[in-house]
């Protein structure tokens, strides 16, 4: 799975990485739900140890083209994990109170304690995207963003919090049908925005913008996965997949009861 990690320094051009692939899928199988149910269960039981151990801090960014699978990836990833230790933090429009105080400020605030798995739907990344693509900022403000964001994550690392970031990339065409079916099914329709129109007009200046992100902010201790995100079942699967990974390489264990419970009875 390594392959979908960006190296740091590795430049990136989207149009290398085909968000079709479906390369990892273990050999032999075919039922992606049963893979899928196995896995869900494995990460519900790290999250489980995450929690209890009370140790490490998990943060995992989401980021994509609209329609990208970004609430998908929340729904069907974290469908059982314990929600007394599992946060979404989403990032809207910033507030008036957001914007008077530096763009971490609002992020900062969310980032996981102990024993805690953060989501961020969205991040402190629109600060490089949105706010780069609409000149909602000079450059010269932005593009020192970067650093910035380098320094913070190091900062969270250092701390003791593991930092994941997955990149779900959808194709122009499959964001078409996406925005499509959002018009066609009742069920969907509720998410439809005409901004995201707008937004699609701007898909080649989003791309520039995300390879930057990915070029210069996936480091060793926060780094960027670009999932193919065309078909949901391998999206999620491989998201799993990896984080079950990380959480596996904690080597986490269950904390050791405080008294000597041999001794103890219950009457
Ligand atoms: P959604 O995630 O679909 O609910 O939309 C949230 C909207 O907030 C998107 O259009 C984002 O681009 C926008 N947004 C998030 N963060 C920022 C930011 N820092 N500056 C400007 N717009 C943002
Ligand atoms: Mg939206």
């Amino acid at each position: 799975m390594s392959k979908y990690r960006v190296k740091p320094g590795q430049k990136i051009n989207l149009n290398d990485w085909d968000p079709d692939d479906k390369s990892e899928w273990p050999e032999g199988k075919k039922e992606a739900k049963e893979v899928f149910i196995e896995i869900n269960k494995e990460l519900e039981s790290l999250q489980e140890l995450l929690y209890a151990e009370n140790k490490h801090k998990i943060l995992i960014v989401l980021q994509a083209m609209d329609t990208g699978g970004k609430d998908g990836v929340i729904r069907a990833v974290f469908d059982g994990v314990n929600p007394a230790g599992v946060r979404v933090a989403s990032f809207k429009v910033p507030t008036e109170q957001e914007l008077s105080h530096d763009f971490l400020w609002r992020i900062h605030k969310q980032a996981p304690g102990k024993g805690e798995m953060v989501i961020f739907n969205r991040s402190h990344y629109e600060d490089v995207l949105v706010v780069r693509v609409h000149n909602l900022v000079p450059q010269k403000v932005w593009e020192k963003r970067f650093e910035h964001i380098n320094n913070f994550e190091k900062l969270l690392a250092d701390e003791g919090t593991t930092i994941i970031k997955f990149f779900l990339h959808i194709s122009k065409d499959e964001q078409k049908e996406r925005l499509q079916e959002r018009l066609d099914i009742p069920e969907k329709q509720w998410k439809f925005s005409s901004g995201d129109l707008k937004e699609r007009l701007l898909w080649e200046d989003y791309s520039r913008a995300f390879e930057d992100v990915l070029y210069k902010t996936s480091t060793s201790h926060a780094p960027w996965y670009i999932i193919p995100a065309n078909r949901n079942w391998y999206r999620n699967w491989l998201i799993s997949a990896i984080l079950v990974d990380e959480l596996k390489s904690l080597k986490m264990k269950y904390p050791e009861p405080e008294e000597d419970l041999s001794k103890i009875k219950i009457v």
